[in-house]
């Protein structure tokens, strides 16, 4: 074995036992998650089953602002006179008999906080350094993911460079493209074997695939440049470029080169389709033409060939054909995608791509896929709900299309039957049990409630078997009018849910001509202007939760765009650590529908 070789197969040694690390990390995660049976049959394939009592009263796509109340019980807010924009201007919080232990809202006494043991200095320390890894720097980057990225270009680096020069060695440069090529595969794939080792979904890793496949690209004009270079010192220039391998070395070049300028947001933001269609293309074509350029490169090809083709065999099965009801949620701009045929399979925050089988989205619009979380629970009547929000062209047709709803007898829109393709599901918060915690907040902004939804149902289904004592959704939307849609929805949540208390925050940010003088909403949701203040939010959930006498941590949801993510990170981040441990720590999970 020369150097090169040995270099390269020790980086890739090197890179397979860091992520073996993450996987080792993660272990308690899955041990946790499939010692339980539902760890086996929910997450992995969609499929029906027959359905429980609906936890999901019929939606009203059009209703009235202003809901019935139960007079009996003390839970209002009017908004009128409610312009405190603190949490004690929350008064309609639920109270559960079952719940005894809990913080009684209606009480100004202080309950007496569950004993805690004081953990070792040791664990502070560990959550400062996680918190220190969650902070956000540049473009959304965290600071673990900058570092992960770093140590990545470091290794590459370090082969490219050791005892080497790429103008008087071009050779190597070649040598680390091809030990990145299963790499760059394997990251790519939505079953991806890397995020299956260290629970995480594709798109989390895909700002991997991303770097990886950007210093491939910087390799690949490298040693391309470097032979030039080399040859035409040495004369032979006309030469070597009439040789067939080096041939099959330009056809790769200019591969890799159009996949790297189609990949930038330049152009998938003016032509996803050209992204695609040189992805297709060059991915495949610059495989044929490594093993040709040179034929050390073929081991490395069948690895990211096994990837790519096991990725396609398991998508095609993760790949339903079914029949969708399509419904206009007005007041949200939202699509309510619902299939009947498809009711369990799923877990809670996971996603699926859906592609919709209809001439009305247009020319090319059949060709189109796109990913949308999971809205509800699994095992219900109305199957599986999608929420897609009217964002750009293809959501926009699809809004269109359901607005050619029919009506039946009653008034009331039936929806429009369509075939759609689902794959999956996907992503979500792999293996994280969240029925295992004893708090939850889910900070959502828009469409990002579909997360919440079915994460809450996911948790009050599970009854006795959920430690979860406190669940708190935060909304944020810009028309209060956006509630008038879910409200019903949210209600019978609060209401079912008998081991867990129950609150939803909405808070709207669009000023609105609208008098809400008398408008009452169900007990346990309140509707606030203004943005929330996460802090002291999180803070009431983390006191409640040590108030029900439980330690077993909070988890904190976020799902949304990526500056709400953004916010809620650095509030986690900067959650008193005191508090923090005493509940048994605070774990961060973020959605967001960036690309
Ligand atoms: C994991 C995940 C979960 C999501 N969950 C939800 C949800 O529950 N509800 C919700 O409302 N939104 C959700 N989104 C966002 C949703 O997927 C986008 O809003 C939707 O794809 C917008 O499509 P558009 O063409 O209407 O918008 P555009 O603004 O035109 O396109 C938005 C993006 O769609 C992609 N795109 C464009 N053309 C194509 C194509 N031909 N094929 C495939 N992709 C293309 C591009 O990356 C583009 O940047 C989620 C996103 C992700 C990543």
């Amino acid at each position: 074995m020369g150097l090169d070789d040995d270099l390269v197969y020790h980086a890739d040694i090197l890179i397979f036992g860091i992520i073996l690390i993450f996987a080792l990390a993660n272990l308690p995660k899955v041990y946790a998650r499939f010692s339980r049976s539902s760890g086996w049959s929910e997450g992995h394939r969609l499929h029906s089953v027959v359905p429980r009592r609906s936890m999901n009263p019929a939606i009203n796509c059009n209703p009235p602002i202003s809901y019935p109340i139960d007079s009996t019980k003390p839970s209002f807010v009017d908004l009128e006179s409610s312009t405190d924009h603190s949490l004690t201007a929350c008064v309609s919080l639920p109270y559960h008999p079952g719940n005894t232990r809990m913080n009684d809202p209606y009480n100004e006494k202080e309950l007496p906080l569950a004993p805690q043991r004081l953990p070792p200095p040791s664990y502070y320390l560990l959550h400062s350094a996680a918190s220190v890894l969650r902070y956000r720097v540049h473009d959304n980057y965290s600071i673990g993911q900058v570092l992960l990225m770093m140590l990545y270009t470091s290794i590459i680096f370090y082969v490219s460079f050791y005892k080497s020069n790429p103008f008087t060695d071009p050779h190597r440069a070649g040598f680390v493209i091809a030990s990145q090529i299963p790499f760059v595969y394997a990251l790519a794939t939505k079953n991806n074997i890397i995020g299956i080792m260290v629970g995480v979904g594709y798109e989390k890793l895909n700002f991997l695939h991303r770097l990886v496949g950007r210093l491939m690209v910087i390799g690949a004009n490298v040693h391309f440049l470097g032979y030039v270079y080399k040859w035409s010192l040495d004369g032979v220039i006309y030469k070597m470029l009439a040789e067939d391998f080096v041939r099959w070395g330009i056809v790769a070049l200019v591969c890799f080169d159009l996949l790297g300028f189609c990949s930038t947001s330049f152009v998938r933001s003016r032509s996803y389709n050209l992204f695609l269609a040189t992805h297709i293309v060059g991915l495949n074509v610059f495989l044929f033409a490594a093993c040709y350029h040179e034929p050390a490169c073929i081991p490395y090809v069948i690895a990211a060939v096994v990837f790519y083709s096991i990725d396609h065999v398991v998508r095609a099965v993760k790949t339903r054909i079914a029949t969708a009801r399509l419904r206009p949620v007005t007041e949200l701009g939202i699509t309510r995608v619902e299939v009947p045929s498809l009711n369990a399979g799923w877990r809670a925050g996971q996603h699926v791509r859906l592609r919709v089988l209809s001439s009305s989205m247009g020319w090319w619009g059949w060709s189109e896929v796109h990913p949308f979380t999971i809205a509800n629970a699994t095992q219900t009547q109305e199957g599986m709900v999608l929420m897609c929000k009217k964002t750009g062209r293809w959501t926009s047709s699809l809004f269109d299309m359901a607005q050619t709803s029919s009506y039946c007898e009653s008034g009331k829109e039936a929806g429009r039957d369509v075939t759609v393709m689902v794959e999956g599901p996907y992503g979500g918060v792999g293996h994280t049990v969240m029925s295992s915690y004893s708090g939850t907040m889910f900070v959502v902004g828009g469409s990002g409630i579909t997360f919440a939804l079915s994460a809450v149902q996911d948790l009050i289904r599970a009854g006795e078997d959920n430690d979860v004592k406190i669940i708190d959704i935060v909304w944020s939307i810009q028309d209060p009018g956006s509630l008038s849609p879910l409200v019903t929805q949210l209600a019978s949540i609060v209401e079912r849910s008998t081991t867990a208390r129950v609150r939803v925050h909405v808070f709207y940010t669009r000023a609105i001509s609208t008098t809400f003088n008398g408008m009452i909403l169900p007990r346990g949701i309140t509707l606030l202007p203004g943005r929330p203040k996460l802090a002291k939010l999180l803070d009431a959930v983390v006191t409640d939760t040590m108030s029900a006498g439980s330690a077993n941590g909070v988890f904190v949801g976020v799902c949304g765009p990526v500056s709400l993510a953004n916010l809620t990170a650095s509030v986690v981040n900067g959650f008193d650590t005191r508090m923090r441990t005493a509940v048994g720590g605070v774990t961060f999970h973020e959605e967001t529908f960036g690309w």
